[in-house]
């Protein structure tokens, strides 16, 4: 058992250590817990990651280069950091159920990069070693790439629509991926909003994808892994599956059988972050065949891996390997039941009509309200939430008609099914009392909006009530 108040003591005296250095890191560090303890976050992609997570990031292991991979370094002197990636690996495979894991990618689109890289090289450049009869992939000529970048012009790749909650890694436009591949996107059934696999097998058929990737940001349900895995391989490309989010609910065996993408995937990659409650990072899992090519992440991709942080995955996987996180990942479904249920006994819309994860996302369009509006009202009464769209939203990526909500952090602090249903109450009643502003010719705009006071006042009580009951880091007197 952690000594606790030792931890209490240690952060005080390492807070006071960097005041006398940079008094303003010190004073916004300490202002950033005060903040998050404040306040209701219902960010679906935020955690708390553990005080010994926290801890392992604050250490030497930062101050090592280790580029390469375990007992095979450019550098000397790695036999630590050796150790701590191996650790952080075994419990990733043994946890996840994976072959192979590699744990330096430094954040998620890290990960998906390195991941992009590795399965072009498995598909593409493995095979052309043969064909052009050399040995590695720096022997290639320029006419051998010219003819592969023929042959290979046109990369392509199906993802998940931005609008049905995919995310920008999966070959979009603003995101690297959208310039290296050729992508087109699957959507949702229009009428259910739910992930249509006909559709998706009709789509995959017709454009011969080279990756087919599956998961989300923003989509309320589960996925049926073998299915799309199915679909895949019958196009024969190669199945990707994003777990960035629901990672914690995999590792907590709430999603198994063909919810469960690491035994249906050829790759899965994740943050570490978000449900898992790890530190800040990615993680890539793999059938062995692609081991090889997932190694060269570091330098293909990324530069030297971030020991501590690598550390402190360890320890995170090690929590998530308990019991204790099995209870946690359960709670955080049957929160965001308890959510959307909240929601609906109230009559607001929800996407696809409820979850089976651990988000809901509200359409706020039956408030009169865009999501932006609808976001800084929330904000206003001490509610952290952020705007997203909804499929087919008619008030596009900025303005957005939806509100993301998630229950992972939260649930860390220990809100059960009660609070979360007070918790709809509370958002209901502040979108109902928001009321936007009319633009210059009358018609209402999409960004600006008055909030009633004594609701936000209301809302912030109640918030303060419950946040009391539930503190954060209760051990640290800080
Ligand atoms: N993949 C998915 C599905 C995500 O939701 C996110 C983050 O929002 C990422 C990748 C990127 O993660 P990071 O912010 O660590 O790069």
């Amino acid at each position: 058992m952690t000594d606790m108040s030792a931890a209490s003591q240690i952060y005080q005296s390492a807070l006071s250590i960097i005041e006398g250095v940079e008094p303003r890191i010190a004073a916004a560090t300490r202002q950033e817990l005060a903040d998050q303890r404040g306040s209701l976050k219902l960010i679906a992609s935020e955690n708390y990651a553990s005080l010994p997570v926290l801890m392992t990031m604050g250490t030497w292991l930062s101050d090592k280069y280790a580029e390469g991979t375990v007992g095979h370094r450019f550098y000397a002197g790695c036999q630590n950091i050796d150790t701590v990636e191996a650790v952080a690996a075994e419990h990733a495979r043994e946890l996840f159920g994976a072959e192979y894991a590699y744990v330096q990618p430094h954040s998620g689109i890290d990960a998906n990069l390195t991941a992009y890289w590795a399965i072009l090289a498995h598909r593409v450049e493995t095979p052309a070693l043969a064909e052009f009869g050399v040995k590695q992939v720096n022997d290639l000529s320029e006419a051998d790439w010219e003819t592969l970048r023929k042959r290979f012009g046109e990369q392509r790749m199906l993802g998940m629509s931005l609008d049905a909650g995919g995310h920008l890694t999966h070959g979009f436009r603003p995101n690297i991926s959208g310039k290296m591949f050729h992508q087109r996107s699957y959507g949702t059934d229009p009428t259910t909003q739910l992930l249509d696999y006909d559709a998706l097998a009709a789509q995959a058929r017709e454009f011969k994808p080279l990756i087919i990737v599956a998961g989300y940001s923003a989509y309320p349900r589960r996925i049926n892994f073998a299915k799309v895995a199915e679909i895949a391989h019958e196009v024969g490309a190669t199945f990707m599956v994003d777990m960035a989010h629901f990672a914690g609910l995999v590792a907590g065996k709430v999603f198994t059988g063909d919810e469960d993408p690491v035994p249906h995937a050829d790759v899965v990659t994740t943050t570490t972050h978000k449900s898992l409650r790890g530190p800040r990072g990615g993680m890539i899992l793999a059938k062995q065949e692609y081991a090889a090519d997932i190694d060269r992440g570091c330098p293909l991709v990324l530069g030297g891996p971030l020991g501590h942080v690598i550390a402190a995955k360890a320890v995170a996987l090690a929590e998530a390997r308990t019991q204790a996180f099995r209870d946690y990942a359960q709670h955080v479904a049957d929160n965001a039941h308890s959510l959307a249920e909240g929601f609906l006994r109230r009559g607001a819309n929800l996407v696809t009509g409820g979850t089976d994860n651990h988000l809901v996302l509200l359409d706020v369009t039956s408030f009169g309200l865009t999501g932006r509006q609808a976001e800084s009202a929330l904000l206003d009464a001490g509610i952290v939430t952020n705007r997203n769209a909804v499929p087919a939203d008619p008030n596009g990526a900025w303005y957005t008609s939806g509100i993301r909500l998630g229950t992972p952090a939260l649930t860390t602090r220990g809100f059960g099914a009660d609070e979360f249903d007070r918790v709809a109450g509370l958002i209901v009643d502040v979108l109902n009392a928001t009321t936007p502003t009319a633009t210059a010719t009358g018609a209402p705009g999409r960004a600006k909006y008055t909030l009633a006071a004594e609701v936000a006042d209301r809302t912030k009580a109640a918030s303060a009530e419950m946040l009391d009951r539930f503190p954060l880091y209760p051990s640290l007197q800080l």
